[in-house]
């Protein structure tokens, strides 16, 4: 049987099967969910947000729960090639879910989980891998007043999507990332094998998974903390037209005590022009707002920075009260005072603000275009060279989207987890979120491809001590130089939980086994 399957995968277009059935025979495979190889199925499974890369993958499997995970790895195994990859929602930008003429298993037809529990007064909810976040989200307010602590900005990604980064946003400088923010985890490994684990139990499981890009199982429960969820935010925009008054602004809030800060902390970086997909108009939160340039002292040079903050309160604080908390936490600030705009949201307004960008991004076309993104992570002690290197000068004319830039501490994230940090206690998440136009030129998306390689050599010049947030990388030594010490633990956790390489091979970290 598995001889056959070979044939299926060493010459897919002439031999692919033609219905999920016959491959599923020729797998072994008895599956409660589906197999495909419809060439529609296959085609979005070939694709990613990034619009970077396409492959066809041999079929994909729609799994109803882990037991059907465990028996397409487990045949995987037992055949002489096959790989497996997870696919969340596919929000990846270089192929990181995809697996050339493997099998890639749609974690979003998992059957939905999700169940409330309490344990030693903290309560958790259990959701199932394939669960997109902004449904945990709304499920754990509208049925218990209760939410996640710590969040990505963007919710249509899956739980074991970001778990297998890191999961930062505005919060995560307080709880750390949505990997700090975990109690238990349901895996399958690439040996077939589905285990519990956690910080007590088959540990080094728990940590491996954590930030491990899918290469030592694959997610099939989650244990996330909860928290009461507030019912109101205001939202709050500060402009800086130094880059020093900002990073010792935002420095200063995260490392605040929690009481003496806000409940989210972020920034961006915006071109000081009248462009308005980068420029001056894009700060504003309010429609009846204006960015009045006439505020900006002379010194000002052509980008310019924005605090971005947040209170949460309940229905039922008075106004002043917010007022009253929101001065306390704004005073001693050095933003340029008439610079500040602000909103009240629903919580849920708040967490799904990229929802809206995206609604409008895809009315103008440019959600399914490429999209070549950037993310970094800067020590503090190099993000003014960062700024002067790269803002200042590579980009001021900003890249089509958000620039964003904010500290993160070190300490809210444990280091047997698989992600690797920059040196130092504060470090900034910088994020270049690159927009297309719609039917761009590929002459255009390869500039932009180019320009990201240019910021890494500038880095690397400059002695930036960076590391790449979603890496990518195309070689196993450009791997080893991103896990730098950290290398052969990633190289052991492999070795004991996906011997054969079995698991996301769209990371390009290791080669199947044969
Ligand atoms: P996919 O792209 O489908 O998969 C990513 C990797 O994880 C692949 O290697 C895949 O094989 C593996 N994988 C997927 N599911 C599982 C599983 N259940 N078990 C094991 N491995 C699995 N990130 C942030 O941290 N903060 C943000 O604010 C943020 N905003 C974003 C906004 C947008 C518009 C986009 C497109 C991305 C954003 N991201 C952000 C990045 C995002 O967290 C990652 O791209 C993430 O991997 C996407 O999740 P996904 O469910 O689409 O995963």
């Amino acid at each position: 049987m598995i001889a056959c399957l070979d044939r299926f995968v060493t010459d897919t277009d002439s031999r692919r099967p033609h219905d999920g059935s016959s491959l599923c025979k020729a797998l072994e495979l008895q599956l409660q969910g589906g197999i495909t190889t419809d060439s529609r199925d296959i085609g979005l499974a070939g694709k990613d947000f990034g619009g970077l890369h396409s492959i066809t993958p041999l079929a994909l499997v729609k799994p109803t729960g882990a037991d059907d995970v465990a028996k397409v790895v487990k045949s995987a195994v037992q055949s002489s090639n096959l790989t497996v990859a997870a696919r969340g929602n596919g929000h990846s930008i270089n192929g990181q879910a995809m697996a050339d003429r493997g099998l890639v298993v749609d974690m979003t037809a998992m059957e939905n989980h999700f169940h409330v529990v309490l344990n030693n007064g903290l309560s958790y909810v259990d959701v199932s891998g394939g669960a997109i976040w902004e449904d945990v989200l709304k499920r754990c307010v509208s049925d218990y007043g209760l939410a996640p602590r710590s969040w990505t900005d963007y919710l249509s990604l899956t739980v074991g999507g970001t778990l297998s980064n890191a999961g930062v946003s505005g919060q995560a400088f307080r709880y750390g990332p949505q990997i700090s923010n975990v109690a238990e985890l349901e895996v399958v490994t690439g040996t077939g094998d589905t285990l519990i684990c956690s910080e007590m139990e088959n540990s080094e499981l728990f940590f491996s998974v954590l930030g491990g890009l899918g290469q030592f199982g694959i997610i099939t429960k989650a244990r996330v903390l909860l928290q009461p969820a507030p019912d109101m935010v205001r939202w709050i925009r500060l402009v800086y037209a130094e880059f020093e008054s900002f990073t010792r602004d935002a420095e200063s809030l995260v490392r605040r005590p929690e009481g003496d800060s806000f409940d989210y902390v972020e920034g961006f970086v915006f071109s000081n022009n009248d462009d308005p997909l980068t420029g001056r108009s894009t700060v504003p939160l309010d429609s009846d707002a204006a960015f009045d340039k006439a505020h900006l002292p002379e010194t000002a040079g052509s980008v310019l920075y924005c605090l971005e903050v947040a209170v949460h309160y309940r229905n039922n604080d008075q106004g002043a009260i917010v007022d009253t908390e929101v001065h306390r936490l704004l005073t001693g600030l050095g933003y340029i005072k008439p610079l500040r705009f602000q909103v009240d949201v629903s919580y849920i307004q708040f967490l799904s603000r990229v929802k809206r960008a995206e609604e409008e991004a895809i009315a103008n076309g440019v959600w399914d275009t490429p999209h070549p993104w950037l993310n970094l992570f800067v020590s503090k002690s190099d993000i003014s060279d960062f700024d002067r290197v790269v803002f200042k000068s590579l980009l001021q004319n900003g890249v089509g989207g958000p620039m964003l830039v904010y500290p993160l501490l070190r300490s809210r994230w444990d280091s047997r987890m698989s992600v690797v940090l920059p040196e130092g206690e504060i470090f900034y998440l910088v994020a270049l979120l690159r927009f297309t136009p719609p039917n761009p030129k590929p002459t255009m998306v390869d500039k932009l491809v180019e320009q990201n390689r240019e910021i890494i050599r500038r880095c690397k010049e400059n002695d930036i001590d960076f590391k790449l947030y979603l890496p990518h990388y195309h070689s196993r030594d450009e791997w080893k130089l991103h896990f730098g010490n950290q290398w052969s633990r990633f190289v052991e956790r492999k070795a004991l939980f996906d011997p054969m390489a079995i698991l996301a091979p769209g990371q390009k970290i290791f080669t199947r086994i044969q």
